[in-house]
């Protein structure tokens, strides 16, 4: 019987999780359907539930439901504690696994499709949010110099850099004024085609400038390559951590490369992915 998995999110029509599972799926021979399911905003458990009980093996969980599939799983995965948040669920017979695949999808991103190794790195993460919680612990594993959390409240960068330890620090935008190896951009400003007031200072010839949001450029972007640095979006992440994902759920690792390509060139095709509420979003 063919296996079936699922993203819950609300909306969810703008997905690109069906198409790259996908490809995974016919990559490497699997035999599985994946589908996008809108559950209602005070449903997510019960639509999960019914999932289940319909025979299905997983799920992807995004926007704005990844905070009560913490809560829904009974078992997690040390990097969804760290997050405080799950985007993967698992079932098995003894109940719900849940993971947090977004911060190795971005260590994946950054480290081998775009050939930039963190270890002894300056890296600057923009936001606070839960984008951000996600991916530190990741990053720290890489065992960077340092570690910088900017926020616009910075009490919300502080609660992160306390929660984290092992030398994360944390300010505000405008007390970043050295340059880094590595500036992240995890907050939600690109979805309102805003750009954080970043001090300039913060990008060399040497920087690479990562927004999380993927679909084309964004002021910080622009902002990074008009000060030198070479940039990237996030897509690569999104692609990354849907292996993650697949890994978890069928034991075997897609070769995103060609996926990541494809949907550079015909996914976001025709898409006024600016002008969409999903514009960015991960899964
Ligand atoms: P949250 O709402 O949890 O956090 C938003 C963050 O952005 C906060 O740090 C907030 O600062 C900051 N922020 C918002 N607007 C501005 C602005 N105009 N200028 C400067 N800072 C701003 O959102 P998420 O963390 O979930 O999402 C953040 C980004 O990450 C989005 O762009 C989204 O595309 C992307 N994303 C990534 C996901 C992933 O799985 N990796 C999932 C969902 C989104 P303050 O604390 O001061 O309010």
């Amino acid at each position: 019987m063919t296996d079936r998995y699922a993203v819950f999110g609300h909306p969810i029509a703008h997905s690109k999780s069906p198409q790259i599972h996908a490809a995974f799926a016919r990559q490497t021979g699997q035999d599985m359907r994946y589908e996008a399911i809108l559950a209602p905003l005070d449903g997510f458990a019960d639509s999960v539930a019914a999932f289940v009980a319909a025979g299905g093996c997983g799920a992807n969980v995004t926007v704005p439901f990844k905070q009560e599939a913490f809560r829904l799983a009974n078992r997690l995965s040390p990097r969804a504690q760290h997050a405080g948040a799950v985007n993967t669920l698992a079932f098995d017979a003894g109940g719900t696994v849940g993971d947090n695949t977004d911060g190795a999808g971005l260590v994946a991103d950054l480290t081998r499709n775009l050939n930039c190794a963190l270890t002894g790195k300056r890296i600057l993460l923009l936001g606070a949010g839960g984008a951000a919680r996600g991916v530190i612990e990741p990053l720290l594993d890489q065992q960077p110099m340092e570690l910088v959390v900017a926020n616009r409240t910075v009490s919300r960068a502080q609660e992160l850099a306390a929660l984290f330890g092992r030398g994360v620090r944390a300010c505000s935008f405008d007390a970043t004024d050295t340059s880094f190896d590595v500036v992240i951009n995890a907050t939600a400003a690109s979805l309102a085609g805003d750009l954080p007031p970043l001090s300039p200072r913060v990008f060399t010839a040497g920087t690479l400038a990562y927004d999380m949001m993927y679909g084309g450029d964004t002021p910080f972007l622009d902002f990074a390559r008009t000060h030198g640095a070479r940039t990237a979006d996030g897509l690569g992440m999104l692609v990354e951590q849907a292996a993650e994902a697949f890994h978890l759920w069928r034991g075997v690792r897609p070769d995103t490369a060609p996926v990541i390509a494809a949907l550079r060139q015909d996914g976001l095709k025709g898409e006024n992915l600016a002008a969409s509420p999903l514009r960015g979003q991960r899964t």
